[in-house]
């Protein structure tokens, strides 16, 4: 069964469009990577799925479920921003429980499921410390954390390593790829790094102007992109 699955999903901003009508399926624990250029409509994409936007038609449904209209605690998605947006006034361990304690899940729970969390992430010496001493590195760790804690049949991910250096995105790229198997979630990922769509993807998508222009194996789209578009985003060679 497929894990996400968007049918006719369009949205409109007064009166401008920025999604086109846009059908796509995303399998049941594929890493699906998003690629375009700014402003093609990536995030409002992902926002939809997420439930953070309300599509002005069309439909997402989640392991079957027509999910369009469902409120984002009960879409079993998690998602991570570019920008960490942690607590600054909390741990990372309270950071990363905080997700769990509005879920009502009981205390012993939540401090095994950190625990077990912080270990993936690498995070288990730093529970104590406050965002504002952490490296950058770090700080996107706990945002990482703070989502897969509540394990998420679906992880979303917009841009999450274009505020790290290129060592860092490096590394960081080796643990997306651990994670995905770790978790066994469906993982959409959004990108402007060709790198990363070329090693993470199982498919790539390629978006431009509120369009998915292509769709397919990193490799096949790289050596036969449908259009200039699709070559720009991609890297092709010309
Ligand atoms: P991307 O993530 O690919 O850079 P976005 O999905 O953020 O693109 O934006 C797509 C288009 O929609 C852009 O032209 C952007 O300005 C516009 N847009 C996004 N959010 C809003 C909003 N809340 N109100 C009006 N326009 C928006
Ligand atoms: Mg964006």
């Amino acid at each position: 069964m497929a894990s996400v699955e968007i049918s006719g999903l369009t949205k409109g901003f007064g009166g401008v469009t920025v999604l086109q009508p846009t059908d796509l399926v995303v399998e049941d624990g594929e890493f699906l990577v998003l690629v375009g250029p700014s402003g093609c409509g990536k995030s409002t994409l992902l926002r939809m799925i997420a439930g953070l936007e309300d599509p002005s038609g069309g439909h997402v449904a989640i392991d079957g479920r027509d999910v369009t209209h469902a409120p984002p605690s009960e879409r079993g998605v998690a998602m991570v921003f570019q920008s960490y947006a942690l607590y600054p006034q909390m741990t990372v361990a309270q950071n990363i429980a905080f997700p769990l304690k509005v879920a009502g899940v009981a205390k012993r729970e939540i401090a095994e499921r950190v625990a077990a969390v912080a270990a993936m992430l690498d995070l288990s010496d730093l529970l104590d410390r406050r965002p504002r001493a952490l490296s950058g590195g770090q700080r996107q760790r706990v945002s990482i954390a703070r989502a897969v804690v509540r394990r998420p049949r679906v992880l979303l991910l917009d841009e999450p390593l274009s505020n790290l250096d290129t060592a860092l995105r490096a590394r960081m790229r080796h643990e997306f790829a651990r994670l995905h198997q770790q978790l066994g979630a469906t993982m959409i990922y959004v990108t402007h790094d060709q790198l990363e769509a070329m090693t993470l993807a199982n498919r790539i998508v390629v978006m431009s102007e509120g369009r998915v222009e292509q769709v397919g194996a990193p490799l096949d789209v790289y050596r036969r992109p449908a259009s200039l578009a699709v070559a720009a985003a991609i890297g092709s060679p010309g």
